[in-house]
């Protein structure tokens, strides 16, 4: 039982732990009051700024997020101390108040912690799901972490993209032989590269969202796919060396890879045949739409398709040469996926990028939108997410739709999914 004096003066502090954390910003991008920082290394939390109010619980991939230490309230630990860290300090011996719970997703008041002050207002700020659809399998999440790595074999690398192209695009199969590793449709793997960083500490996993289905790269193998972009510029164009994508792109059949996860809970297609499933891609942006076409293809192969369940895609790059997946795509038959290509860069042609093409199909979306069997899926760069809700609101207004209502109701059936890096 806490004295009042200690009560008084310990505190729990909100930390991520270092070792599990992939880097991956979606904590940052959630906290709605900018209690979340990081700098080269870490991601770290501002112990004067956090709340608990535990809106970054659900979304972070790894849990890493999830930790809270009993500390002295003068001696909290300061973002520059947190920065330091390769693993989190033994928590000290005090008593504290319960840690909290993981908050539920969509719940208006989601702070479990006595003592906080501030509330947020459910998941409004979130423009995507945070759950899952209805139908969706359940997921494994974190089987693998940087504790318990497990080990998978390259069992082959191909360049997607054309010879032609500066821009390197690989699809590649990884096998966990005899090692349980099961995965659906839209989860993502981390990859740990070999080697230290600048700081001399281990490297810390990329993510990579998978391109095969669930049933493996090939049918009835425990193996998955992803879609690497080999990162030779930075953001600003600058010139540099990606550690883990160029990493991965140059990996040779039979190498051994590092690998933790699987990750992701919410973005997952649904298991309803006649669910409409809409996708909104750009460049690496096609993993989880290849995987999630790939199982309804072999789903129709097995005949437990349902025509009613259309699949309509959006699919933006610079030019057809850069285009992961372009041949296969193009193979498949028109009745069972309706594919809409935005090219931005082609000689002779006027830039195109993937509102512009949803444009062009409106009345096609509107259509969708009125079906409450409708999912949509967005991935890619980050900043298409604002031009894609764009357009959906032109189709749903264009309908006599009030889009404020129907954004709430897509983010909350787990209709609506956004991931982008
Ligand atoms: C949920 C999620 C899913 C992802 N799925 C995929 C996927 O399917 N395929 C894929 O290729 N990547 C994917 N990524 C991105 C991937 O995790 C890495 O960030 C990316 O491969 C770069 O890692 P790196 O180690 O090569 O670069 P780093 O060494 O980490 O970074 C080198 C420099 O390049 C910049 N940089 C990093 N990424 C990019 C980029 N994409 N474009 C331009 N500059 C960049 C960094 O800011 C840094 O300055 C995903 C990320 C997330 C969060
Ligand atoms: S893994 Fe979790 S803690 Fe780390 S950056 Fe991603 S969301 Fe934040
Ligand atoms: S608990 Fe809330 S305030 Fe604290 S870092 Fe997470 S989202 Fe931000």
């Amino acid at each position: 039982m806490a004295t009042i004096e200690q009560a008084q003066v310990i505190k729990k502090q909100h930390l991520i732990d270092p070792e599990i954390c992939i880097r991956c910003n979606t904590c940052e991008e959630t906290c709605p009051i900018d209690a979340i920082t990081h700098d080269g290394t870490n991601y770290v939390v501002k112990p004067d700024v956090c709340n608990h109010c535990m809106a970054c619980v659900a979304p972070c991939p790894t849990g890493a997020i999830d930790n809270w230490q009993p500390v002295h309230a003068e001696k909290m630990y300061s973002i520059d101390e947190q920065y330091t860290w390769d693993e989190l300090p033994a928590p000290l011996a005090l008593d504290v108040p319960d840690i909290p719970a993981v908050a539920d997703a969509g719940t208006t008041d989601v702070n479990t912690e006595a003592d906080a002050e501030v509330t947020i207002q459910g998941s409004n700020y979130v423009a995507g799901s945070q759950i899952p659809p209805w139908s969706a399998s359940h997921s494994y999440t974190n089987l693998y972490g940087t504790r318990n790595v497990v080990t998978a074999t390259v069992s082959g690398n191909y360049r997607l993209t054309d010879d032609a192209s500066d821009s390197d695009i690989r699809h590649v199969v990884l096998d966990f032989g005899d090692a349980p590793f099961p995965v659906l449709e839209g989860q993502s793997i981390g990859i740990i590269p070999p080697g230290t960083d600048a700081g001399e500490r281990l490297h810390h996993a990329r993510q990579y969202s998978l391109a095969s289905p669930r049933d493996g790269e090939r049918p009835r193998y425990n193996n998955v796919s992803i879609t690497v972009k080999r990162v030779v510029q930075d953001y600003d164009g600058n010139a540099v060396k990606g550690v883990c994508s160029n990493y991965v792109c140059d990996l040779q059949k039979g190498d051994k890879v590092q690998v933790i996860g699987p990750f992701g809970h919410t973005f997952l297609m649904p298991n309803h045949p006649g669910a409409n499933i809409i996708m909104i891609c750009t460049g690496t942006g096609s993993a989880p739409m290849r995987a999630m076409t790939e199982r309804r293809r072999r789903k129709h192969l097995e005949g437990q398709g349902d025509a009613r369940g259309k699949l309509m895609l959006f699919f933006g790059a610079r030019c057809k040469e850069e285009l992961p997946y372009f041949g296969p795509l193009n193979k498949l038959p028109k009745d069972f996926i309706d594919i809409n290509f935005a090219f931005s860069r082609t000689p002779g042609q006027p830039k195109k990028y993937v509102q512009d093409v949803m444009r062009e199909r409106l009345p096609d979306l509107l259509a969708l939108l009125k079906d409450e069997d409708t999912y949509i899926y967005v991935c890619g760069v980050k900043g298409m997410e604002s031009g894609v809700l764009e357009v959906l609101q032109e189709a749903a207004t264009a309908g006599g739709m009030v889009w404020p209502e129907l954004h709430a109701t897509l983010r909350q059936k787990g209709r609506l999914h956004l991931e982008t890096y």
